[in-house]
């Protein structure tokens, strides 16, 4: 067994499955011509964080190569950023993008690939995670941790905030009210 073997049994669990659609037998076809693609899920992680994807999705011939138009939902699945408790938040975004055939092909957009493929489950979880939450939280929303004792309550309000000596030695200059000099004029 090579080395290149082995790397290439390697996965990389950011990497998610692809999900490949043969185009040809939509390129045979004259544009204007469509296919719906049966609905499909995807399981996926982002930054440690788990990416449930669902795909519905249509496909259409143009005069250049393909139109993908997706839409895509997905469950991301994390810790609450408070309580560090398990906390999902539902995502959804919407695919509209032309797929080319190499011979129309330009500039960086998406072109076929092998046999006319493209790879219909990286171009869905690459658009969801556009919209993925970068700060979970619990919903409904967990109290606010305070940051003296880690209890539910906020910082300002903990009994056990000691009081800075500074304010204290200021506190002491100031004159007792009610005891202002008057004025005569
Ligand atoms: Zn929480
Ligand atoms: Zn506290």
């Amino acid at each position: 067994m090579s080395e290149l073997n082995e790397a290439t049994n390697t996965t990389d669990g950011a990497t998610p499955a692809p999900y490949l659609i043969d185009c040809s037998p939509l390129l045979a076809e004259l544009p204007g011509a469509s296919f719906d693609v049966p609905e499909f899920t995807l399981t996926s992680t982002s930054e440690g964080e788990l990416i449930h994807t669902t795909v519905q999705a249509r496909v259409d011939r143009t005069n250049r190569g393909v139109r993908l138009i997706a839409h895509v939902r997905g469950v991301q699945e994390g810790a609450c950023a408070r309580c560090l408790s398990p906390a999902r938040a539902a995502l959804e975004t919407r695919i509209d993008e032309e797929v080319l055939e190499e011979r129309h092909a330009q500039g960086e957009g998406e072109r076929l690939g092998r046999g006319n493929s493209v790879d219909l489950g990286r171009i869905a979880v690459e658009g969801l995670d556009l919209v993925r939450r970068l700060v979970l939280h619990c919903d409904p929303l967990c109290p606010e941790r305070c940051g003296h004792c880690g209890a539910p309550h906020q910082t300002e309000e903990c009994p056990e905030r000691e009081v800075d000596p500074r304010l204290a030695v200021l506190g002491s200059l100031l004159p007792p009210s009610g005891d202002q000099p008057e004025v005569k004029g």
